[in-house]
């Protein structure tokens, strides 16, 4: 039996779990990862007119777990940056979630007032109420409201986001963008939050920097799978690892059409999303993260699809009751192998944020250490 570990990907969970396997228990790690380069999704780069690119679209860290935060900050400092998003309603640049300064953005003053008053008279201040249960609302002018926010904000969004419409995705989904009955324009309130300030990919790269730890990139699993190994983890597609042999897990992937642009900025704000105009979904202006001098700019189109193996990505689980049942097939059938690990967005089958990803692998290591 050889006494290394094997850790499939080079993403937040497969770094966390090296980084831990090598630092903690001393032990040996080779982690591979089919890309030709470590990072996953949250892999950045800096392009020639030294601006820091999201490659695979915009990522923000925040999180409301200190473990998560004390253990991420080994690697990296953060700068301050609190993200807001932008959304162009009826020709009009507001704040997205829906709150009471976009209600007195996109309505005359008067009437603004009026529903606000409603609004405080139903909710509590600085409540947030997921757009499928604002939409239950006796009063006239509410259900007027509720109406217009799911059609302006969610319905077209969402249809080209996942190819249906809200009420037929998880409510989880739309849930994580409520409608906030407050004034605090940020996309998200935990306490922590910010942008790595040499970028996500340096981080991932101390978590890896140990003599311990071999990485070997532009090797898929399959190629090395008939290696002894001590333990395995695996962050790929959980599907994948048994052969497809319940079924190919569906995912959504997304495509971003890069563009320079000869100005120093090319719109108001880091994100601007388009719920009911184009195709794309959200433009990103990456020079805002860390506040990149150039002059010149560089913007991603996002733009979403159906996932086909072969073709593009997997991005996002697409959180479902009869995908969470195919996906529990596979998990059962992984409960009966020995020493073999499933993590990660892909692995776990689970839209996790980049905080989550890391908090299941620093649990799933508290698990195995023994
Ligand atoms: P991944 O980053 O996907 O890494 C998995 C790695 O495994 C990949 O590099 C892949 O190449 C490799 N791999 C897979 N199969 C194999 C195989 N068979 N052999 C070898 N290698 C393999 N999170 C936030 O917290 N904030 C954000 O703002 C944010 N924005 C996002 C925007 C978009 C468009 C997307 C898609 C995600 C966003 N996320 C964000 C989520 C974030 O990307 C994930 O939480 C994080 O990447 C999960 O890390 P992971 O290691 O589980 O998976
Ligand atoms: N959403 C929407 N309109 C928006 C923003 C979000 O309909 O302007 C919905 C959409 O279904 C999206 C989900 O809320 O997939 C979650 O949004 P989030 O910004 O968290 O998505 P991510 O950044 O993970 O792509």
């Amino acid at each position: 039996m050889s006494d290394k570990n094997l850790v499939v990907g080079a993403g937040f969970s497969g770094a966390t779990i090296a980084n831990l396997l090598a630092n903690v228990l001393n032990e040996e790690v080779l982690v591979v990862d089919k890309r030709s380069h470590i990072g996953g999704n949250s892999y950045d780069y800096r392009d020639e007119n030294g601006i820091m690119i999201h490659k695979y679209g915009s990522h923000i860290f925040h999180t409301k777990s200190e473990k998560v935060w004390n253990y991420i900050r080994q690697f990296t400092d953060f700068n301050t940056y609190m993200h807001k998003v932008i959304g162009l309603l009826d020709g009009i640049e507001t704040h997205i979630p829906f709150n009471f300064n976009t209600l007195y953005d996109v309505f005359p003053k008067s009437f603004a007032k009026k529903l606000e008053d409603k609004l405080l008279d139903v909710f509590q201040i600085n409540t947030k109420v997921p757009i499928l249960e604002f939409q239950a609302q006796d009063d006239d002018d509410l259900k007027f409201l509720a109406n217009y926010v799911y059609q302006k904000i969610f319905l077209y969004y969402t249809t080209k986001q996942w190819g249906v419409s809200p009420k037929e995705i998880d409510d989880a989904v739309t849930a994580r963008v409520p409608v906030y009955l407050s004034k605090d324009n940020r996309y998200f309130q935990d306490r922590f939050q910010g942008i790595p300030l040499e970028g996500y990919t340096k981080v991932i790269e101390n978590m890896l920097a140990s003599d311990k730890i071999e990485v070997r990139l532009n090797t898929s699993y399959d190629s090395i799978k008939d290696q002894k190994f001590k333990r395995i983890f695996y962050t790929g597609s959980i599907d994948k690892f048994f052969g497809y042999k319940y079924g190919q897990l569906p995912y959504r992937s997304v495509r971003f059409k890069l563009e320079t642009h000869d100005k120093e900025y090319y719109q108001s704000n880091s994100v601007i999303n388009y719920p009911c105009n184009y195709d794309f979904t959200r433009i990103h202006e990456f020079k805002y993260y860390l506040d990149d001098k150039s002059d010149k700019t560089v913007i991603a189109k996002e733009y979403s699809e159906e996932y086909v193996r072969g073709k593009n990505g997997r991005y996002y689980p697409i959180m479902s009751d009869a995908n969470k049942a195919l996906y529990e097939k596979y998990y059962e059938e992984a409960k009966n192998l020995e020493n073999v690990y499933f993590l990660g967005r892909l692995g776990d089958y689970k839209y996790y944020d980049m905080d989550k990803a890391i908090l299941r692998a620093l649990e799933l290591f508290e698990e195995i250490k023994g």
